[in-house]
């Protein structure tokens, strides 16, 4: 049976149009958050404070060493960042260099309107899961993520009600 993946999304400000961001994929997710938190300060790329998780994602087919997952997630959190694309870190994108080049899996999502990610009402890229039934659905990647408040020193915002059947 394949492990479960998870990819997360830390923030520097509850709202993801005000954070600098970190997109991150783990198995272990409890772990490696609070790692993330031990590890404040201690490392030359870690020069923000995230604080807030703003999202996570669950993938449940994703093959190790498979970062294709998670460079799509940062690709489609800088295009909902728009001019500020440069604040978000994540998969093969590791700097927060203002004056870098743009990427080039950026530049090909502008350039493609198909791939414009559907957002739930907190202005996330949308989890795609699926139904009991095996229908697929998009929803907020916030749904319910007050199980992990306890257990992390992140703070954890409340999700949205979005749902849509994902055609
Ligand atoms: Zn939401």
């Amino acid at each position: 049976m394949p492990r479960c993946t998870w990819l997360y999304v830390l923030g520097s400000d509850e709202a993801l149009k005000d954070s600098y961001v970190y997109v991150g994929m783990t198995y272990r997710l409890v772990t490696r958050l609070k790692e993330h938190d031990a590890g404040k300060g201690a490392h030359t790329t870690q020069r923000w404070d995230y604080s807030h998780l703003l999202a996570v994602y669950k993938i449940d087919d994703c093959e190790e060493h498979d970062h294709s997952k998670e460079n799509c997630l940062t690709t489609q959190i800088m295009y909902l960042k728009g001019a500020a694309w440069w604040t978000v870190r994540g998969g093969s994108s590791t700097s927060t260099n203002k004056d870098r080049a743009v990427p080039k899996q950026l530049q090909l999502f502008r350039n493609t309107p198909s791939e414009k990610p559907r957002t739930c009402y907190c202005m996330l890229p949308c989890e795609r899961k699926v139904s009991k039934e095996g229908k697929p659905y998009i929803t907020c990647p916030r749904g319910n993520l007050q199980w992990l408040q306890d257990m992390i020193p992140q703070s954890v915002p409340d999700g949205c009600n979005f749902f849509d059947w994902d055609t």
